[in-house]
């Protein structure tokens, strides 16, 4: 099919940006979930789809149904008309539009949707895959299993354990630091379950959720340790950097956080206090594809590896194109949610997840799965 992609005159705008539209769809998870601070039972995601030519780019981010309005009223008049062949300008506008709104939270996760929308259109437009756009080869990337909710009762961990396994995953997380950390029992031995159920031959990982004070979380390293966890996600709050670093210097799994990076000086300012040995980056929150290549240059010349956060089949094409990067979160609630309301959600294979080949990130809504889910 042809385009309108090709040579153009400095005063023209290429191909604009025709329409922006935002939807919000809540989905009920399967059971109640739950980790160290926080339990739920859907989740809403924030569609945007963005229209230039013959061809419709789709992104999307987790976050409250409001987080639509904001597409409508603070970004979507600046990047309507822009060229749809230069996602980095449309960036641009959008964090001048939003300066008095503030950056962190809703506003960066809208920004992160429209972002992810315009460069799997711009892909499309050139009909390439993004990794190729990005010019690195589209070999897939390894996964880890991440669920193991402390709602859970053992013979449902287990089954979920299992299914990773099967999968071929060769890493697996779950999460700990129950009701705020006070229940550092059953969090131990849930995670000598964990351990029980996939042997020695897989990698533990715990996720806190920023439920331990800092005494709590060295402390518990050591226990941790001696079942052989290597990764200890948020074992303090990700607000308190010299508590991470103090944790990290303490126990024997790597420290890391990440997720709540809403910009670009956020893990600038994690790197630089030797808070992680991993820096975790959701491209759903951080500014879409644009500042995860940005936060991917940071981590480069920080020596730090770089692990993707959540979304997994948004974060692969990027992913991909990361030179540091250590792994992707198979995260139970977003693979449940991308398989139910995308084309090109596939399973991995051997623990790699590999993109479609398609132009784009490669996922195609699937609209009439998605209605009955939408509430805005
Ligand atoms: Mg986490």
């Amino acid at each position: 099919m042809s385009t309108a992609v090709g040579p153009r005159s400095s005063t023209d705008v290429g191909v604009p940006v025709t329409s922006v539209e935002a939807r919000a769809y809540r989905v009920p998870t399967d059971r109640p979930e739950g980790d160290g601070t926080l339990t739920w039972d859907a989740t809403t995601l924030v569609l945007v789809q963005v229209r230039a030519a013959d061809r419709l780019g789709t992104g999307w981010t987790y976050a409250p149904a409001a987080t639509a309005g904001l597409v409508d009223e603070l970004l979507a008049p600046v990047v309507s008309g822009i060229d749809a062949l230069a996602p980095a300008t449309a960036q641009r506008a959008m964090l001048r539009a939003v300066r008095n709104a503030g950056r962190p939270g809703l506003v960066s996760m809208a920004i992160s949707a429209v972002d992810v929308a315009l460069w799997d259109l711009c892909a499309r437009l050139h009909d390439v895959p993004l990794a190729q756009l990005w010019g690195a080869a589209d070999d897939g990337v390894e996964v880890y299993g991440s669920g193991g909710f402390t709602t859970y009762d053992d013979e449902t961990l287990r089954a979920q354990l299992e299914g990773w396994t099967d999968l071929g995953l060769s890493r697996v997380k779950i999460k700990i630091g129950e009701s705020w950390g006070t229940e550092v029992s059953r969090d131990l031995t849930r995670t000598d379950l964990a351990r029980r159920t996939v042997g020695d031959e897989v990698d533990l990982f715990v996720d806190a959720n920023g439920a331990y004070s800092p005494g709590r979380a060295c402390r518990m390293g050591a226990r941790l340790g001696a079942l052989g966890v290597t990764w200890f996600e948020e074992p303090v709050t990700s607000d308190d950097l010299p508590g991470l670093r103090r944790v990290r210097e303490a126990v024997a799994a790597d420290v890391t956080a990440g997720e709540y990076g809403y910009d670009v000086p956020y893990f600038e300012q994690m790197a630089a206090a030797g808070a992680v040995d991993c820096l975790q980056v959701d491209v759903t929150r951080c500014g879409g594809y644009t500042a995860w290549l940005a936060v991917s240059a940071l981590a480069d010349a920080h020596h730090l590896d770089l692990s993707g956060h959540c979304a997994p089949y948004l974060s692969l094409p990027a992913a991909v194109a990361t030179p540091r990067l250590r792994h992707v979160e198979w995260f139970h609630d977003h693979v449940r949610i991308g398989q139910l309301l995308f084309e090109g959600c596939a399973d991995p294979v051997g623990g790699v997840l590999r993109g479609s080949g398609g132009p784009g990130h490669g996922l195609t809504l699937r609209t009439d799965a998605a209605a009955r889910f939408r509430v805005g």
